[in-house]
């Protein structure tokens, strides 16, 4: 079920310490930080692929799954752009620049960005779900002229909720039309107001058939944009996306993070479509 055969990470338990370099507020509740490991030679061995996520792990806190959101080379530092839940994250966002703690990864599978190279590709996200995409949508623009269409569309609650607003223009101005939608407006928003599956409706897709499609965000989110792409005769085996589930181990052992056939740590995050269709609709997976 993998969808891009990413690394074998040899020492899942291995614990690296690691420092936060910087750490920029995203939105309410929403941080990213740059994480760097500490020991030189882990550091330099280290490569996490987008789509991948890591275990981050504050000592008598707990530990939680969180995606590579990007790399920043002048620092050599991950970074991970994480929404306050509960007590791991929220004792993450008191840690200022400096604070360290431990790090296992990477894990999973990545988006198959090689697999779709030369094609048109549309991201789809919703909330903090662009997280995940952002190293996806970097590596595309990295290598724009190997592909065709490079599209995204966006939806967040609000506008003051859009993540990572400020680089749209940017990617923009790299090839990537961005298309950005509200559930609610708010004081001086003109753009658009509504679900992002409407967005999906209204794309001018020149090859519906040979698009393929990268979605990451809500479960309900994920399933309504699905639909829409199929009635869009795009075709369920280009459709890839990526599920978040209770996880703890991370390398496929405690079961919590099972989904049908696949524990989502090990043949997931990010899943081909048609593969977990079967799944998608029954209430006790
Ligand atoms: C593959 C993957 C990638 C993720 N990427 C991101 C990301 O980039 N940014 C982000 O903000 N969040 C992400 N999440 C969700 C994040 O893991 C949870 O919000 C986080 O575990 C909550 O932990 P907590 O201790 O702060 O909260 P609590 O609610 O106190 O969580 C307690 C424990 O429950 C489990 N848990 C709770 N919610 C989730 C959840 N949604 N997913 C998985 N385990 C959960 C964890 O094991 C956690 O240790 C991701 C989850 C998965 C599975």
């Amino acid at each position: 079920m993998i969808s891009q055969a990413a690394p074998h990470n040899p020492a899942p338990w291995a614990a690296h310490p690691v420092e936060i370099v910087a750490k920029q507020p995203e939105t309410v509740g929403v941080k990213t930080y740059h994480l760097r490991l500490i020991d030189h030679e882990s550091r330099a061995r280290f490569h996490c692929q987008p789509g991948q996520f890591n275990m981050l792990y504050l000592p008598g806190v707990g530990e939680s799954a969180i995606s590579v959101s990007g790399y920043d080379s002048s620092t050599d530092s991950w970074l991970h752009t994480v929404r306050s839940a509960g007590g791991v994250t929220q004792t993450l966002a008191r840690l200022e620049v400096g604070g360290r703690f431990l790090l296992r990864g990477p894990f999973g599978s990545a988006w198959p960005l090689v697999k779709v190279l030369g094609g048109d590709l549309l991201f789809a996200a919703g909330g903090i779900g662009l997280a995940p995409l952002r190293p996806a949508i970097e590596w595309a623009l990295a290598r724009r002229e190997q592909f065709g269409e490079l599209s995204l569309v966006y939806g967040a609650r609000s506008p003051s909720t859009i993540l990572y607003g400020a680089q749209f223009d940017a990617w923009r101005r790299q090839g990537l039309a961005v298309q950005v939608t509200v559930d609610r407006s708010e004081v001086g928003w003109l753009g658009n107001i509504g679900v992002v599956t409407l967005l999906v409706d209204r794309l001018r897709l020149r090859n519906p058939r040979e698009t393929a499609l990268f979605v990451c965000g809500p479960d309900v989110m994920m399933r309504y944009v699905v639909r829409s792409a199929l009635q869009r005769e795009m075709a369920p085996s280009r459709v890839w996306l990526t599920l978040e589930r209770n996880m703890q181990c991370a390398v496929g052992l405690c079961g919590h993070c099972q989904f049908g056939p696949a524990f989502i740590c090990k043949e997931g995050p990010v899943l081909r479509y048609d593969q977990l269709a079967p799944y998608l609709g029954l209430e006790d997976l």
